[in-house]
Parts: structure tokens; C-alpha cells; sequence
């Protein structure tokens, strides 16, 4: 039988290491690295993945020095002290078979303390400090640190270092004009800009040797403007191969950019094209990233010559056992990152530890162990909700027999609206991976079945969980029972129609997934070259940056999003992400109104009342997107029966609730019984 994904197991020679195959876990910051005990979890998180089969990992982003921190106390490497403490994640990592480098990170004007440097006094949109301008002597000191790092991550025992120049950090500021105005030999023309990050790569290997793994970060495509060109970036790449780098990996963006590069509407493996044409221009392997998150996603990209190797970061938070499960023909089992940034860079952003969103051990290794103890006995879960499902798996796996019921003829709750939403079709994949996993754990499956209290009797159950999940609020206004008045639920799962002109009531997450729905011309996923044209990528690189003007399809509907709240549409949106809902929502015209009091609905529409002026929105229907209530109806009559009753998710409580909750409120829980 031909072996799977003959490409994407196969190895690479990467100087005098062979790699065992070409699957790179890439850098991410969890928040371990700067709690207390967290080199022993971070070892633990990594020693997991080393044993699911990763070839190389790469740490978070490790600072040269005080300055280069990223906020205040990250971490650093500048001591053999530290050093010391790294030993811990390399050990573990070696025991379990694996190979990790350490990303050296100088955060520049993106660092998020007053202590910041950069190639030049210029503040950036997203952090609140203005850096100080570097001297050249702080620049050489600069360079200095960094070789120094690296000689201690040899001597911590890691297999290599990732210099991080992408991304809009240090170097990439040195690198791009947009933030470089220097006149010293560090700035003005583009070989004093390259100069920077040069000496770095010529200092890190004279210090580790020629044996030591140096992977440079360079961003290929900065997607702001004055950023590299092309062909600036080839003489980069070439200049970099000639100052002893082992292997380049892709970097897509600033994190200051305005087109989306990781979030689940990017279409995957999105940008693996940028690497390619690269290809042909140096000989040290190249790592190409950016939403490749399943194995024949990856083996595609590599089999076609994009890249030699594939950088996944969150797609291995989300399941360590993603190599070994593609290898063993089982990749139905994969549990799939749906690219989703809420437990992850939502957390870190938020200087909260990572975790995923699908996989609430991703972190928490050693805090959250299913199999502490042999269990027996019946567990009824009723609801197969993202709830539901995390708890009945989590039941099972541990021991219990497990039966679980809901009311609808297919498994997901709400995630089958969510899955509904362009840009959110990843969702699919969360619920292809439970319905595998609940297959394999012989969890007994009772859909198109009601549960009623009556209908449990008759039957032991140890314990009974409730993920009965939630019913839409109500808004209570006249004229709500109107024939033009719809809730999400009947757009999403019911089919109705709407017509061209809609009010929407509530402008949470649905509010906004509605809309987004609404004004979509295609429900399909668009083109790769429609979805750059979207966000204004210039596929040929002939600008500096790559941007260009964007081009808009125009809306299916004319759509107004209202909420009582005053102030910008969208706070409570993620962190990561929100931007990229309302670029898209303006994108399509959506109007954004706030301070809204509602007054009535009518025939003519929603009539409302905003900063004491009344105005009326002419509209085919109102949907109602208003928030929604737990669904505990079944709680009482089953206390009564005597049965012990655990609340999960939804119908626990509905305030801010979501999957990331969800699931692991149902995974705890059912670790806890
Ligand atoms: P639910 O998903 O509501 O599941 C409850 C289940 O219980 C249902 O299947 C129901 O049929 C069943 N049930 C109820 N009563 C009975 C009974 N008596 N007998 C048998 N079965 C019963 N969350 C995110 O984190 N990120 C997102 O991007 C996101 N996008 C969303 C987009 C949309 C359009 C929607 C609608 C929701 C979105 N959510 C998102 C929210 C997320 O889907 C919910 O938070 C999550 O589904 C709640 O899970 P739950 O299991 O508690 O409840
Ligand atoms: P939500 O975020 O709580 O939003 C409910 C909206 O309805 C708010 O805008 C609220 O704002 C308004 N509202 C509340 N009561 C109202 C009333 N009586 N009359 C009129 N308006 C009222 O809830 P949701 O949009 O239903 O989302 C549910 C959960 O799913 C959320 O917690 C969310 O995290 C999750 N979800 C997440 C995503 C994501 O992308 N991460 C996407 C979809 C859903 P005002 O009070 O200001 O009007
Ligand atoms: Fe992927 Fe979401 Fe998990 Fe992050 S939280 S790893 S984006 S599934």
C-alpha cells in the first residue's frame, strides 16, 4: 500500500541534521514561559508533541535583552542562570524523541513597555509606546545580544535558534523603510537596512558552529505600505544563505498589517505561493506557513514545490498527535485547528496562558489528566452540543459507559448554524473530529430523541449531564410577532427567506455572523485570487509591502446592525479578530448603529430612537440576534427523580458563553465525576 503523505513524512537534510520528517512546529508564545513552575508544563507541552511525531519545534519568542522584551518581564535569555532553567523543556523534548529550537525575539517598537529601541523614533499603531531611537553603538550592542543568546540556547541544550525577522519585530523594522529613516550605515539604501539583520546571522553561527540549527524568519510579504519589494526580498534571502543560515521559514505580514493572515476566513494554505517563488532563488530549505492545518492540505503544498518544509503552530496545540495520526492512515481522528484565535492568541494577547479553543489540555498537560483513576458506571449526556460532546468523549475515554442523546437529527448544536457562516466553514471539522471520536469510544449516540424526565426513567444512570445549551432571547418590543420579524435561528437553521432590505437587533457575535451572512453574494468559498483581490494583496509583488487598492464585491442586501450600547459596534469581538469582522462588514456597507432605543417593529420596518432622534429603518425584516437564555428546563424534574445532575455549557449559563467555554466546561466536568 502506498504510504500516506509520501512528501510531508518523508526527511530532510538540513546541514548535517536529518530531520524526520517535514512537519516544523512553529513559534508561539503560551504564557508558560513566564509563570512560575512554567519551564516544567512548557516541558511537559512540548514532550507531548515531540512524542506525536513533530520533527523540529520552535519555543515562543525568546528576548536578547531587557529591551528586546516583549512586555514587561517576558522572557529573556541573557544569562547562563537562565540557561539553566531552559534545560527542563530540552531534556524533555530529547527524552521524547524530539528536536526543538529556541526563537530569539527582539520585540522593538512592538514591545508593550516604556523601555522599547527601535531604528527610529517611530511609535506603532498597535502598541502604546514611542521607542527610542537605537545609537549605533546601541546597534552593534544589539547584534552582540543576540549572538549571545544563541550561544546560551546551545548551551541550554536546544537543537538550534529561529531568528525572528519578520513579522514588523526589530529587524524587520531595520529591514523595511516604513519604519527605518536612518542615515548611519544602519539605514537609507537597502543593503544599510539588510545590514542588521546580516551581522546577527553571521554572529549566531561564528558563536554555535557549524552543526547548530539557524533558521531566519523573513517576512516575504510585508503587506504594509513601504514595505520590501520583491526583489528586495530575493537579495535578502540570498544574502542570508550566504551569511550561514541553515534554513529559511515564511513570515506573511506585520502584525500591524490590515489584511487577515491567519484567521479562519483565510482560505488555507493562502500565502504558500509567496514561498514558492522563492524557490528557485537559494538552496537552503525553505519553511512555508499560514493556515495548513490538515495533512493533505500540507503534502499538496510540499508535493507541488511551494516549500521543503511546512510550519504549523496552532494546529499542534490543537492535537500533538497530528504527525502520528496522518502517518498511521488516520487522519479522520485529526482533532482540526479551525483557525478560530479565541484560546490561543486571544489568551496571550490578553496575557492569559494559551490554551485551544477544541483542545482545552493544549497548556494545561500536566493539570488536566482524563485517566487518573478507573471509573465505572452509566453517564447520560443529553445535548450534543459542543458541551455535550467534549463531555460525553471525555466520559468515555475515561471509562464510562456513556449514552448520548439530542433532541436534533445531527450532533453540534449551534456549531451547524456556526459552520453556516462564510468564512467559518472550518467549523465542519470540529464536528467531524467528535463524531469520529465518539465512533471510537462507543459512546452510544440517541439522536432525533427528546429527553424528557420521564424518559430517562427506567434506566441507572450515575450521573446525568445537562448541555440542553440555550434559546434565543426574546426582545419583548410590539410588533415582535410580526411576519417580518425573524430570529438567527430561523435564518441559519430554518431556511427563511430575507429580503434585500434588513434591520439586525444586536451586534454580539451572531449579530455580526449574521450580518456577515446576509451581505455575502456567494455562500461559497471565494476563489484564492477573488479573496486576495478582497484584501488588496498584489499576488505579483510589484509594490512595496504588496498592497494594492481592494476590490469589493458588492453586498447581497442592504444591512443595518443595531445595539443599545453606545460607542463602537463589535468590544466584545476577539481580540485578534474583531478588526477583521468589521473591515468586513464596511466592506459591504453594513450600516453600524449604536445608542440604539428600540421603539416598535411595524410594517415599515424597525422604528428606533438614536441620540434622541427618531428615525425609522425601512427594512423587509427584522432579525432578532438579541442574546439568548440557558435551557435548564429539565433540571428540576430530573433533581426530583433523584438523579445527579451536572450543568455544562449553555444551559449552565448563557452570559458570555461560547465554544472555547463550552468544551471545557464539558471536559472538566467530566473529568471531575
Ligand atoms: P448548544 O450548542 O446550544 O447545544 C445544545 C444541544 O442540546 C442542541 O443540539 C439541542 O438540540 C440539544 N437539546 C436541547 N434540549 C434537549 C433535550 N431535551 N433533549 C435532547 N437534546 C436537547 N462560539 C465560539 O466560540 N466561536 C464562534 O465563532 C461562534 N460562532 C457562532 C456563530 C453562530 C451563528 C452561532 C449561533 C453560535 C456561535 N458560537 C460561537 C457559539 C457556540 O456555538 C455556542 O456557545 C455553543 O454551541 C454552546 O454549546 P452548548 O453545547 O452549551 O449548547
Ligand atoms: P451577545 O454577544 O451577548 O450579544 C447579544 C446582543 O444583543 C448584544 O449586542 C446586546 O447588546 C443585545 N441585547 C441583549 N439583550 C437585548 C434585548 N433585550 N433587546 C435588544 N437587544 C438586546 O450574544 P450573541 O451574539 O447571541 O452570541 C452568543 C455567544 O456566542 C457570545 O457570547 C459569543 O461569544 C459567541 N459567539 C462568538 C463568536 C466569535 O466570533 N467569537 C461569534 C458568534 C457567537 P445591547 O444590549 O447593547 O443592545
Ligand atoms: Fe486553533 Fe482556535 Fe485552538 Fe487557537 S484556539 S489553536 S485557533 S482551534
Amino acid at each position: 500500500m502506498k504510504p500516506p503523505y509520501p512528501t510531508l513524512l518523508s526527511p530532510l537534510q538540513v546541514g548535517s541534521v536529518t530531520l524526520k520528517n517535514r512537519v516544523l512546529m512553529g513559534s508561539m508564545h503560551v504564557g508558560l514561559e513566564e509563570e512560575r513552575g512554567g519551564f516544567e508544563r512548557l516541558g511537559a507541552y512540548f514532550a507531548e508533541r515531540a512524542r506525536g511525531g513533530v520533527a523540529l519545534m520552535v519555543t515562543g519568542g525568546v528576548a536578547p535583552s531587557r529591551r528586546g522584551w516583549l512586555k514587561p518581564f517576558a522572557a529573556k535569555l541573557t544569562t547562563q542562570r537562565e540557561a539553566r532553567r531552559h534545560r527542563v523543556v530540552t531534556d524533555m523534548v530529547h527524552e521524547a524523541g524530539g528536536r526543538i529550537a529556541m526563537q530569539i525575539l527582539h520585540a522593538g517598537r512592538y514591545a508593550y513597555h516604556p523601555l522599547s529601541v527601535a531604528p527610529s523614533r517611530i511609535k506603532s499603531p498597535i502598541t502604546p509606546f514611542t521607542p527610542f531611537t537605537l545609537t549605533g553603538r546601541g546597534v552593534r550592542r544589539t547584534v552582540e545580544q543576540f549572538a549571545k543568546s544563541a550561544a546560551l540556547a546551545q548551551l541550554a541544550g536546544y537543537d538550534g535558534v529561529e531568528i525572528m525577522g519578520s513579522e514588523g519585530y526589530l529587524i524587520n523594522q531595520f529591514i523595511a523603510r516604513h519604519t527605518n529613516q536612518r542615515t548611519d550605515e544602519w539605514g537609507g539604501s537597502y543593503e544599510n537596512r539588510i545590514r542588521f539583520a546580516l551581522e546577527i546571522v553571521r554572529r549566531v553561527r561564528e558563536e554555535t558552529g557549524p552543526d547548530f540549527i539557524v533558521i531566519f524568519r523573513l517576512s516575504m510579504i510585508d503587506l504594509i505600505p513601504d514595505g520590501s519589494t520583491w526583489p528586495e526580498v530575493v537579495q535578502l534571502a540570498k544574502a542570508l544563505e550566504g551569511a550561514g543560515v541553515s534554513m529559511i521559514n515564511t513570515g506573511i505580514g506585520w502584525h500591524e498589517a490590515r489584511v487577515p493572515t491567519i484567521a479562519t476566513l483565510v482560505p488555507r494554505a493562502a500565502f504558500t505561493w509567496v514561498t514558492r517563488k522563492l524557490r528557485d532563488e537559494v538552496s537552503v530549505p525553505l519553511i512555508t506557513s499560514n493556515r495548513i492545518n490538515m495533512p493533505q492540505v500540507a503534502e499538496d503544498v510540499l508535493a507541488r514545490g511551494d516549500a521543503d518544509m511546512v510550519s504549523m503552530a496552532r494546529p499542534l496545540l490543537a492535537d500533538p498527535e497530528w504527525v502520528d495520526k496522518a502517518a498511521s492512515g488516520r487522519s479522520d481522528e485529526i482533532n482540526t485547528c479551525i483557525a478560530c484565535n479565541q484560546a490561543c492568541l486571544d489568551h496571550v494577547f490578553q496575557n492569559r496562558r494559551a490554551s485551544c479553543l477544541v483542545n482545552p489540555r493544549a497548556c494545561h498537560e500536566t493539570e488536566l489528566v482524563y485517566r487518573t483513576r478507573s471509573v465505572d458506571g452509566r453517564v447520560a449526556v443529553i445535548g450534543a452540543g459542543p458541551a455535550g460532546l467534549s463531555a460525553a468523549t471525555v466520559a468515555a475515554e475515561r471509562g464510562f459507559r456513556v449514552t448520548l442523546f439530542d433532541a436534533a437529527p445531527e450532533i453540534g448544536g449551534q456549531f451547524n448554524m456556526a459552520k453556516k457562516i462564510p468564512g467559518k466553514e472550518e467549523f465542519r471539522e470540529t464536528l467531524r473530529y467528535f463524531s469520529r471520536r465518539l465512533e471510537l469510544l462507543g459512546v452510544e449516540l440517541k439522536l432525533g430523541e427528546r429527553v424528557t424526565s420521564e424518559s430517562l426513567a427506567g434506566e441507572k444512570w450515575d450521573h446525568v449531564v445537562l448541555a440542553t445549551g440555550v434559546t434565543p432571547r426574546r426582545t419583548r418590543l410590539p410588533g415582535e410577532d410580526g411576519p417580518n420579524v425573524l430570529s438567527y435561528v430561523d435564518v441559519l437553521s430554518g431556511g427563511a427567506e430575507v429580503g434585500p432590505r434588513v434591520a439586525i437587533i444586536g451586534a454580539g457575535g451572531i449579530g455580526f455572523d449574521v450580518a456577515e451572512f446576509l451581505a455575502a453574494p456567494a455562500h461559497e468559498e471565494p476563489p484564492l485570487e477573488d479573496w486576495l483581490a478582497h484584501w488588496g494583496v498584489d499576488r505579483d509583488h510589484a509594490t512595496p509591502g504588496a498592497l494594492i487598492a481592494p476590490t469589493h464585491p458588492a453586498p447581497a442586501r442592504t444591512i443595518h446592525l443595531c445595539q443599545r450600547r453606545p460607542g463602537k459596534l463589535g468590544r466584545g469581538l476577539g481580540k485578534t479578530t474583531g478588526w477583521i469582522h468589521r473591515a468586513q462588514l464596511a466592506h459591504a456597507g453594513v450600516e453600524m448603529l449604536s445608542s440604539c432605543e428600540y421603539e416598535r417593529i411595524d410594517a415599515t420596518g424597525l422604528h428606533v430612537t438614536i441620540d434622541g432622534k427618531k428615525r425609522v429603518l425601512e427594512v423587509d425584516h427584522v432579525i432578532v440576534c438579541a442574546g439568548q437564555e440557558p435551557d435548564r428546563r429539565l433540571e428540576e424534574p430530573l433533581r426530583a427523580a433523584g438523579y445527579r445532575v451536572h450543568r455544562i455549557g449553555g444551559a449552565d449559563e448563557a452570559r458570555e458563553l461560547d465554544a472555547k467555554r463550552a468544551i471545557d466546561q464539558g471536559a472538566r466536568v467530566a473529568a471531575s465525576l
